[in-house]
């Protein structure tokens, strides 16, 4: 629609333009015609006033003779034929021809009464007559010009003089200018196309056409309207008419720019019609120039349009990317807030673990000391017959000391109280042992392995006895060697690792107990074997486990074996079991060495 507009825009503009600068040129055209119209008409005024100088005419109107009209035809035809105009003659005051300069012809006017011509009419009323009619003799159309002929004050007659306007329809023609002249009845009397001569330029009413036909000014013509297909004013003395076109082979209408001008001297008015088919093709070229342009326009818009469009997609695009970059970093920073906490947390949980392992230690060194009293517990019995035994020694060694004192037998008696002094650094050894093997421990500490075996060996020693165990005992040491665990703990470890086989050799018809040691670099091995029955596969797995014991009542707590597996691993060591082909069990206890 745009373009549509811009067309029509185009169109308007260019076709206005156009109007104007025809109707400048017209003007110019119309101005230059006006004075070559003026200056035809103009040019012969002066000649039926150049009569009234004429002594024969004047003559001849006062007493007219067949000898004085002969001598004025003749001078007429004479001067007709130097002025070039078609007629010149005479007229008495009652509008008779009295001369002519076409006397001779056949047509001649001499004689006729033209009394009812307006210009006879003027003239005799002393006014210049001037007319353009069809003459009524031959129907010759011409331009009559008449003045009254004075003798004195007084008016004798009237002198016309008939012209042709042809030369200017002509002329016309050559110059291919399309124009009309139009009298003061709106008839065109003159005109480049011949179809529209004594065509009538208004409507006119009866009356008028009454008054013409008898003036028979244009002869018997039907004096019908020039109707243009359509007119519009365009400013003052500019028309806009269109006709209908006279050629057989081209129908369409003719536009024309219709300018006029009033002709000085006459009622006249000269039209020019100037042709604006070219105007009209020049200012469709136009349109279709402007609406191509205002595609173009369109179409550029459009794509800027376009890029802008685009431009700001790219732009929403960043900020949503920057949007997303936002939004991720909050949830990084979330995220890394929550890591913080679970940090926060763990941190807390290794707080409790630490708090919950030093607990356990704890609670490890007290299970420990609960080991070692259970082991006290349990070795009680033998410990009350341990000392059972010196004690009834005792009482007896002194029943027979004081009896040997009596007697008098003083050596005797001394070597009994030698005795009863053994017997009770005997039981001093046992209890000090004990009250050591009770003693609180710690994780650090140095051991050397032949003391801690060898008090082992004396806490058991009762137990060992009774059973009559049989100790082979290969231990490889060089002087000093000495182990990374508290010496209290490493006899704790030995005293259950023997009670164990001692438990597990009592129905053994032979019992024997190995006890090999064998440095290695860094390393220190000991296994403790007994020949007993060995653990059955399906308990194998349990044996480390707490409270895991096969033993009946009281005797058994099962924690021996879990309390020195942890004491070994709590000194940087371990301890294991082996199932040896030959029978019995072996347990294997490996300790760092210092100073290897
Ligand atoms: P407890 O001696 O109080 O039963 P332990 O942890 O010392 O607890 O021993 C657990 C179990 O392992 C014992 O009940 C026993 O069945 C078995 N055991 C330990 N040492 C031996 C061994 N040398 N020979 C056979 N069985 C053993």
């Amino acid at each position: 629609m745009l373009v549509l507009a811009c067309g029509y825009a185009g169109y308007h503009l260019s076709e206005r333009t156009g109007i104007r600068a025809l109707a400048e040129s017209g003007e110019r055209q119309l101005e230059l015609h006006a004075r070559a119209v003026e200056s035809e008409i103009t040019k012969y005024t002066y000649l039926p006033s150049l009569l009234e100088l004429e002594a024969s005419v004047g003559r001849l109107l006062r007493t007219p003779t067949g000898y004085r009209r002969q001598l004025v035809n003749e001078y007429l035809e004479g001067l007709n034929l130097r002025s070039g105009s078609l007629a010149v003659y005479i007229l008495d005051t009652d509008g008779r021809v009295v001369a002519t300069s076409n006397w001779a012809q056949a047509d001649s006017y001499l004689g006729e009464d033209l009394s009812f011509r307006a210009y006879f009419k003027d003239a005799m009323q002393g006014q210049p007559g001037r007319f353009y009619g069809i003459g009524s003799t031959v129907g010759e159309p011409g331009y009559y010009l008449a003045h009254g002929l004075r003798d004195g004050e007084r008016l004798i007659g009237v002198a016309v003089v008939k012209v042709k306007l042809d030369a200017l329809e002509e002329r016309w023609a050559r110059a291919r200018l399309e124009a009309y002249v139009s009298d003061e009845n709106g008839i065109i009397i003159l005109s480049s196309n011949p179809a529209r001569r004594l065509k009538s330029l208004r409507p006119l009413d009866e009356a008028t056409r009454e008054r013409l036909a008898r003036s028979l000014q244009y002869h018997w013509s039907a004096l019908e309207e020039l109707q243009p297909l359509s007119s519009m004013t365009l400013g003052a003395g500019i028309e806009q008419v269109s006709f209908a076109t006279t050629m057989a082979d081209y129908h369409e209408p003719v536009s024309y720019l219709a300018q006029s001008r009033a002709l000085s001297d006459t009622p006249w008015r000269l039209t020019l019609l100037t042709p604006m088919n070219d105007l009209r093709r020049e200012a469709l070229s136009h349109a279709t120039l402007a609406a191509v342009a205002c595609a173009l326009l369109a179409f550029l818009l459009i794509a800027w349009n376009e890029r802008r469009k685009v431009i700001a997609t790219r732009l929403a695009a960043r900020e949503a990317l920057q949007h997303a970059n936002g939004e991720l970093e909050r949830r990084i920073a979330e995220r890394t807030a929550d890591l913080r906490a679970s940090n926060e947390r763990l941190k807390r949980q290794i707080r409790e673990r630490r708090q919950t392992e030093s607990n356990l230690r704890k609670t490890q060194d007290e299970l420990v000391q609960a080991g070692k009293l259970a082991v006290i517990g349990q070795m009680s019995t033998s410990i009350a017959h341990e000392l059972n035994q010196p004690l009834a020694a005792l009482r007896t060694l002194s029943a027979n000391a004081v009896r040997f004192l009596q007697r008098g037998a003083h050596d005797t008696a001394s070597a009994n109280l030698q005795a009863i002094g053994d017997l009770v650094d005997r039981m001093g050894k046992i209890t000090a042992s004990l009250r050591a093997f009770a003693r609180r421990s710690d994780d650090k500490g140095e051991a050397e392995l032949e003391k801690a075996l060898d008090a082992a060996l004396f806490l058991l020693h009762a137990r060992l006895q009774r059973l009559d165990v049989q100790i082979e005992r290969q231990i490889e040491t060089d002087a000093g060697t000495r182990l990374g665990i508290d010496q209290t703990r490493l006899e704790q470890i030995l005293v259950n690792l023997v009670a164990n086989a001692l438990d597990a050799m009592g129905e053994q018809p032979e019992r024997r107990l190995w006890l090999n040691g064998a440095a290695s670099a860094g390393q220190y091995r000991l296994e403790v074997r007994d020949n007993g029955p060995g653990i059955s596969p399906e308990l194998r797995v349990h044996l480390f486990e707490p409270f895991f014991t096969t033993k009946p009542g009281e005797q058994g707590l099962g924690l021996g074996l879990t309390l020195s597996a942890s004491l070994a691993a709590a000194a940087g060591g371990s301890l294991t079991v082996r199932h040896p082909a030959e029978g019995g069990s072996a347990f294997i206890l490996c300790l760092k060495r210092i100073g290897a």
